[in-house]
């Protein structure tokens, strides 16, 4: 008979940034809520996540204004530049500006540095049980009876709704929509973390500079209060290993590889000298392989009954808009807010939940991808969008739909 322990509470199911936060927000508002996270401990992964002002202005209503201001930076301005010439293309000046225009920074950090801010804070409230090493394998749910989750060996969780924040290869998702795995984009990113005091100081850099080459593209932005640089290299292409092994698209969940420089090389060809020079000051790289879903078709992909589905599991993008991990922070605050009045049915308000985020999210993924058809554009669509941007620039870059309340 397995042991079961019961309570009327939200289930989170994960412990990384969308199941945090979700965890953060239902505690503010007086749920009861848990989370389950799958992992032994919290190891450094990820690198860095930028965090635009509609996010920053989430975080800094949870009281973490100055926590996230300890720890992360805040860069001048958004700088475009041709990965083959090296020209400026187009700047948008961040900073002081973006807080005048939105009410709130726009901040670069690295993504353990979020999920520890995440985690101090939970600890801080207290009464937020988190346990580790502890999976989800399964869930029933029922009008009447609740959500009851089996947990890997056995033991069984009884909640009143459970929030699948379990990323990009979802078990929650896969239960509760049956449509397959994430796929393959065709893309590559290659990423790295420099200490900028080991630079020389031609580059360093405290802003965040976006290098658009045919095929390819490359991030750069200061973490760490700006004591380290982020670098995001993303290409086209399966690597020789990838197509030899023949990998199913599930496999590719740990494929979180260590990258030699010489495959980099290999796969980005001639850029402009300053880029070069940067590339060649990283000694060790990571590699990812780059999945995604299509765009959300409706708000059944978000929530069914008493189950709803956030962050990655719900709508996993490309990087190419940075804001994966803000809208999994946007999607704990909406939740939160949804299941706050504890007297609603629990179906009703994830169905709320489910029809106030979706277009958002499907609107940033479309966009998402759009971007990376437009950084990595070739012939007469790149002569194009340079002129565009040599035109208009801040502009084109700014994004009032994405930052504005
Ligand atoms: C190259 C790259 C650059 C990016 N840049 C940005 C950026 O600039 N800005 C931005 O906002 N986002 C960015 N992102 C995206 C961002 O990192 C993610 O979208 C975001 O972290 C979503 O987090 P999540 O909590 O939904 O999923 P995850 O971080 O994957 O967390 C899921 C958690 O669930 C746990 N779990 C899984 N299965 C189970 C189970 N059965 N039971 C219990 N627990 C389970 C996992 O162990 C994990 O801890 C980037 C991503 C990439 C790849």
């Amino acid at each position: 008979m397995p042991h079961m322990t019961t309570d009327q509470q939200v289930l989170v199911a994960g412990g990384g940034i969308a199941g945090l936060a979700a965890a953060l927000a239902c505690a503010q508002t007086g749920r009861s809520v848990r989370v389950i996270e799958r992992a032994a401990g919290f190891a450094e992964v990820g690198a860095g996540v930028q965090v635009g002002p509609n996010v920053t202005r989430i975080l800094h209503g949870w009281g973490l204004e100055r926590a996230l201001a300890q720890l992360a930076a805040f860069p001048d301005c958004l700088q475009v530049r041709s990965a083959v010439s090296g020209q400026e293309l187009g700047v948008l000046p961040l900073g002081d500006a973006v807080r005048q225009r939105y009410g709130a920074p726009y901040a670069t950090v690295h993504r353990s540095d979020l999920h520890r801010l995440l985690l101090d804070a939970l600890h801080m409230r207290g009464g937020v049980p988190l346990e580790l090493g502890c999976e989800l394998a399964s869930f029933q749910q029922s009008p009447d009876a609740g959500v009851r989750v089996s947990l890997v060996g056995g033991r069984i969780l009884q909640a009143d709704a459970l929030l699948g924040a379990d990323g990009l290869w979802s078990p929650v998702r896969q239960q509760l929509l049956d449509d397959g795995d994430p796929q393959p984009t065709g893309h590559l990113a290659y990423r790295a973390l420099l200490q900028q005091s080991d630079l020389p100081a031609a580059l360093r850099s405290q802003q965040v500079t976006v290098w658009l080459g045919p095929r390819q593209h490359v991030v750069q932005y200061p973490v760490r209060g700006g004591d380290a640089l982020n670098l995001v290299v993303v290409v086209h292409g399966a690597p020789d290993w990838l197509r030899a092994a023949n990998a199913t698209p599930g496999q590719l969940a740990n494929w979180n590889q260590q990258a030699s420089p010489a495959q980099l090389l290999q796969a980005l060809g001639t850029v402009a000298p300053p880029l070069q020079a940067l590339i060649d000051a990283v000694s060790a790289w990571r590699m990812w392989i780059l999945c995604d879903r299509a765009p959300m078709a409706g708000p059944g992909e978000h929530a069914r009954g008493r189950v709803a589905l956030l962050g990655d599991a719900a709508h996993p993008m490309r990087p190419y808009l940075a804001q994966g991990a803000g809208m999994a922070i946007e999607d704990a605050l909406a939740v939160a807010q949804m299941l706050a009045d504890q007297r609603r049915p629990v179906a009703s308000a994830l169905a709320d939940f489910a029809r106030l985020r979706w277009q958002r999210n499907r609107r940033v993924q479309q966009r998402a991808r759009r971007n990376g058809q437009v950084f990595h554009a070739r012939g007469v669509v790149r002569w194009g969008r340079d002129r565009a941007l040599s035109l208009l620039g801040a502009r084109l870059l700014d994004l009032p739909w994405l930052y504005g309340r």
